[in-house]
């Protein structure tokens, strides 16, 4: 009896075991969770994973804990509990962590330039990391074979290089300074004295006791003489400026032969009606005239001049002060346009030339300062001989009548003197007035006479 009592008791027993294992199980496994692990980025909203909990077909009531902070790297856990009789937990293991590499940022360009012989200046940098903060400090910087290499490293081991590329070259030429500037004028027979100068490189610094001078100044001749300056830096980038010597002969032409002549010169054409007109007029009279021509108007009009007898001289092409003043060499291309022209039209190579505006124009010091005092001169030694005026028509001007036009010259003329009469073939009422001009000339007892290249050349004084 006894032992069927203990059988009982111990299957009762056994069962209750198996219903509480039982039930230990079905709570235990009622609760799931997405995952086990998980990582976030540092400051990033993050989400926790989501689980289930169901026993008998019932949503249990879960507690949830976790001690994330997202601002702090580190691990931490989340903590998932069910209570049902028994006690079940599940934990996520949360990683917050830094994945993004610092940012490298370099002052001045990615590729330099640099002077051979110095070394290259750095240009500066800033390293800043998302997490970290500013990093500049601890960022590392190798030089090798013309690179900088720029690395850091964050606290996670995140790892950015930059590198910025050192061309170890000049090429920039040196500077020559002129003291006095690249055009000096002598009186004849001055005592000449180099004015001075600098020479100064980048990266060879100042090189002034290395310039070469080349070339000599003989003031007992007027002329122009060139001054060579040159240096050269230790990459040879070579420079060459120029200084022209102008030495000018202040003295008046000599010669007095010709007291009482009108010269009657008309310059800017030709023009088709007008310049056509005044020579229909001279033509009646027998009177040569003087044609300071450009490259405008008809060739015929220039052959014709030149088949009257008149003197067919230069006056420029263009007659654009900025082009013709903008320098030297550009004054002679634009010169030897119209020289070209009148040769081709006359079979002469004119050498008797007036500048536009004159030579005591002071328009050209707009375009280069000092250019009269050196083509006045160069003009000179290159044969030609150079007419201004000491009579204005004024026709350029206030005057726009055929009579104001004739007054003008009329009250200039002196017997005492030549007279060169400035007028231009290109405005009617000059063609109107040569009739009356020719007239009262004769009438007077004035001698018309046309400008040779022997002329003794009435000129202004230079002011540019
Ligand atoms: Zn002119």
């Amino acid at each position: 009896m006894k032992k069927v009592v203990l059988i009982v008791v111990g299957i009762i027993l056994l069962l209750c075991a198996i219903s509480v294992t039982s039930l230990y199980l079905l709570v235990n496994s009622a609760l799931k969770v997405e995952k086990n692990n998980m990582e976030i980025p540092v400051f990033e909203e993050y989400e926790i994973p989501s689980y289930k909990a169901k026993i008998f077909g019932k949503n249990i009531k879960v507690k949830i804990k976790d001690n994330i902070n997202k601002d702090k790297i580190g691990n931490y856990k989340i903590t998932y509990e069910l209570n049902f009789i028994f006690k079940t937990k599940k934990v996520v293991h949360v990683k917050v962590v830094d994945k993004e590499n610092p940012v490298i940022e370099l002052s001045g360009e990615e590729e330099v330039n640099a002077c051979p012989n110095k070394s290259y200046t750095e240009d500066g940098y800033k390293a800043i990391d998302n997490y970290d903060g500013e990093l500049t400090d601890k960022v590392s910087v190798d030089k090798k074979d013309g690179k900088i290499v720029y690395s850091i490293k964050d606290s996670s081991g995140n790892e950015t290089i930059k590198e910025r590329i050192i061309n170890y070259k000049d090429e920039t030429k040196p500077t020559i300074k002129l003291n006095g500037g690249s055009t000096i004028v002598y009186n004849l027979g001055g005592h000449y004295k180099e004015n001075g100068y600098s020479a100064t490189d980048n990266c060879n610094g100042t090189l002034t006791s290395k310039v070469k001078v080349e070339g000599s100044v003989n003031t007992k001749k007027a002329g122009s003489y060139k001054i060579k300056y040159t240096v050269s830096d230790d990459a040879n980038n070579i420079t060459t400026v120029t200084r022209t010597v102008v030495v000018r002969n202040t003295k008046a032409a000599s010669g007095n032969n010709d007291k009482g002549v009108i010269y009657l010169t008309f310059d800017d054409g030709p023009h088709a009606t007008y310049t056509k007109k005044i020579l229909d007029v001279l033509k009646k009279y027998n009177v040569k005239a003087t044609f300071f021509v450009t490259c405008s108007g008809p060739d015929s009009l220039i052959v014709r001049e030149h088949k009257e007898g008149h003197t067919v001289a230069l006056h420029t092409a263009s007659h654009n002060y900025k082009t013709v003043y903008s320098s030297v060499d550009n004054y002679f291309k634009d010169l030897n346009k119209v020289s070209d022209r009148v040769y081709r039209l006359t079979g002469v190579r004119s050498k008797v030339i007036r500048f536009p505006g004159g030579s005591s124009n002071t328009i050209s010091r707009n375009y280069s300062p000092g250019i009269m005092s050196t083509l006045s001169i160069e003009v000179v030694n290159r044969g030609y001989n150079y007419f201004d005026w000491n009579i204005t028509s004024g026709d350029a001007g206030s005057t726009t009548s055929a009579k104001g036009v004739f007054n003008n010259v009329k009250n200039g003329l002196s017997k005492s003197r030549g007279n060169v009469v400035l007028m231009h073939d290109i405005k009617p009422y000059t063609a109107n007035a040569i009739e009356d001009i020719v007239q009262y000339g004769l009438k007077n007892g004035y001698e018309f006479r046309a400008l040779t290249y022997e002329t003794r050349p009435t000129r202004h004084g230079i002011n540019n």
